[in-house]
């Protein structure tokens, strides 16, 4: 890319809505400066979308960006962090500035809900791929982290699970299903909505806490090794949509998607016997709904029960979209 070229896309970026009190330089100078409020600790992430492997070359730009942040502050929800600023590195093969035009109206508008940002970046040519770091802030001592749950914990999710690997599937022409279905179940792939205010809502409730990316049964298991605890989970406690459900063949096979589905940028976390009484009010405000499906043990295993029956279900882990590309379609 020619000096020019990589101007127009960083001007593309220097022009966007939040405009924090807090950013004492933003975009433009050689690092950006930001104030961190009194009493409380930085919380940082980072995730990297690459085309191909973490989204498909025939996904909208806004619906890249929008992925690509919402799995940054989902990052920053499994802490009760307050998100507050980003950067962007952007690797591009070409400059192209309808995908870029693109990319910061989807960025823009998710940014703009949350009030983060964009403070600095890198714009570089080459495979397409999206690095966000997002920063935020936690009262020092308060973060949740994966380490803390005990033995008699509740075990809880949010919203429901399962649709973002349904909506992958759809759109791999995998499975076939009705229209209205079929865009409620893209937009859980491509749009979900990050639990930024259940998160915070957490702090001082939760013993422990991690988003779901990789699958509930895979992040559950990175609670149980953190705290070095066991889980008995029901699989009939799992919440499922009604899409859902009425896109899979039996409710076991949409129980299985639900603790295998990955990208769902729900919340799993574990609340002691203490303060379940004070979990609904806490979350009243964040307006999402949570499910108790299990209990911690002390036993180091995670068992999946049905009506208290041992299953021996075997699952397959969330592998992205790996498998289509291999042969290069
Ligand atoms: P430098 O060579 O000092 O890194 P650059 O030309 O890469 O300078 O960037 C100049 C300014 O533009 C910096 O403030 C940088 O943070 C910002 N910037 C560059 N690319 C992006 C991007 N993709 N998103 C946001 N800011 C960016
Ligand atoms: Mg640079």
């Amino acid at each position: 890319m020619t000096r020019n070229e990589f101007d127009l896309i960083r001007d593309y970026f220097a022009r966007q809505p939040v405009k924090r009190r807090d950013v004492a330089l933003g975009i433009g100078d050689d690092c950006a400066l930001v104030e961190v409020p009194e009493g409380c600790q930085l919380v940082v992430t980072t995730d990297t979308l690459v085309e191909g492997t973490h989204f498909l070359p025939t996904a909208s730009a806004s619906d890249v960006a929008h992925k690509a942040l919402a799995s940054n502050l989902s990052d920053l929800a499994a802490m009760g962090a307050m998100p507050a600023w980003c950067s962007l590195a952007l690797t591009l093969p070409e400059p192209d500035d309808a995908w870029v035009a693109g990319f910061c109206q989807g960025f823009a508008a998710l940014a703009e809900h949350f009030q983060v940002q964009l403070i600095g970046g890198d714009t570089t040519r080459g495979p397409k791929s999206i690095t966000i770091t997002l920063h935020g802030h936690v009262p020092k001592g308060q973060a949740l982290t994966r380490a803390g749950a005990k033995p008699g914990d509740w075990i809880f999710v949010t919203g429901t699970l399962g649709e973002s690997q349904a909506g992958l599937d759809y759109i791999l022409g995998k499975t076939v299903v009705d229209k209205a279905r079929a865009t409620t179940l893209i937009n859980r792939h491509y749009r979900a909505q990050p639990r930024v205010t259940a998160g915070q809502a957490l702090r001082g409730i939760a013993s422990a806490a991690i988003d779901i990316s990789d699958g509930l049964h895979a992040d559950l298991t990175h609670i149980l090794t953190a705290s070095g605890v066991g889980a008995k989970v029901d699989v009939a406690q799992l919440p499922l949509s009604e899409a859902l459900l009425a896109d899979q063949a039996s409710v076991e096979q949409a129980q299985k998607l639900a603790l295998t589905s990955g990208e769902e940028y729900e919340l799993c976390f574990t609340v002691p016997e203490l303060h379940r009484g004070t979990l609904d009010t806490a979350l009243k405000h964040s307006g999402v709904s949570v499910q108790c499906i299990g209990q911690i043990t002390g036993n180091h295993r995670l068992e999946l029960v049905a009506d208290n029956q041992p299953l021996d279900w075997v699952l397959s882990g969330w592998d992205h979209f790996k498998e289509p590309h291999r042969d290069g379609s």
